[in-house]
């Protein structure tokens, strides 16, 4: 169970979550590096997945490049497949994906998402449903490239016209549609937990 620490507006470390895989649109690879770069010029540690593949590689290469800290969390049985970063300021090997997730959630300040397929989705909907449920603060944008997540915000919109989340709990997450929009993003995030999870009785 994650526990709730009130971030700052000036996050110490984030966690992206992204694609193992490039994608189709070759903006996003810039797109990436971009936030490895801005980042350790923020003096912010990347908190990832530990994989020296896709998206995740890029960011964790040019953080690093950079001179910036860079923290990988990788479960054993995926350290070939998603070859294992070598070079990083730290990684964490441990047993399972669960693990995995609560170290990325524990250790980072806030998270940021790119680009990516269902293993983003999966992480991205686990720390906002938690977000939901008021077991944290911790801020989470979305970094909308090229218009790639503009699916999944009509979808947030209808699970909030269908009556199943409150509008509210959109203020958890920012659409933003470069890195510079990152960091103000998350200094005009909500702290307050917000409006508890209506649940309809039977
Ligand atoms: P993807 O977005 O599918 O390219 O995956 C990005 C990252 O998410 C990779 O490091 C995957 O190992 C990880 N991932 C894939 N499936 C899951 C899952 N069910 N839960 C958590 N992480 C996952």
């Amino acid at each position: 169970m994650p526990e709730s620490s009130p971030p700052s507006s000036r996050p110490a470390s984030l966690c992206v979550f992204c694609g193992a895989r490039f994608g189709t649109d070759p903006t996003t690879r810039e797109t990436a590096v971009a936030l490895g770069r801005m980042l350790a010029d923020q003096a912010i540690t990347l908190v990832y997945g530990g994989g020296g593949v896709g998206l995740m590689g890029l960011v964790a290469n040019a953080a690093l490049d950079r001179g910036g800290k860079v923290v990988g969390i990788i479960p054993r049985f995926l350290l070939e497949r998603e070859a294992g970063h070598p070079a990083l300021t730290e990684t964490a090997v441990v047993d399972t994906m669960h693990e995995r997730k609560l170290q990325m959630f524990e250790r980072s300040d806030g998270f940021v998402v790119l680009p990516g397929g269902l293993g983003t989705l999966e992480e991205l909907f686990e720390v906002l449903s938690w977000r939901t449920l008021g077991l944290h603060t911790k801020p989470i944008v979305i970094i909308d490239q090229g218009g790639y997540w503009k699916p999944l915000a009509a979808l947030l919109q209808n699970v909030v016209e269908g009556g199943f989340a409150e509008r509210t709990h959109l203020d958890h997450v920012a659409f933003v549609d470069s890195i510079e929009g990152v960091l103000p993003a998350i200094a005009a995030m909500p702290r307050s937990v917000g409006l508890a999870k209506r649940l309809d009785r039977v």
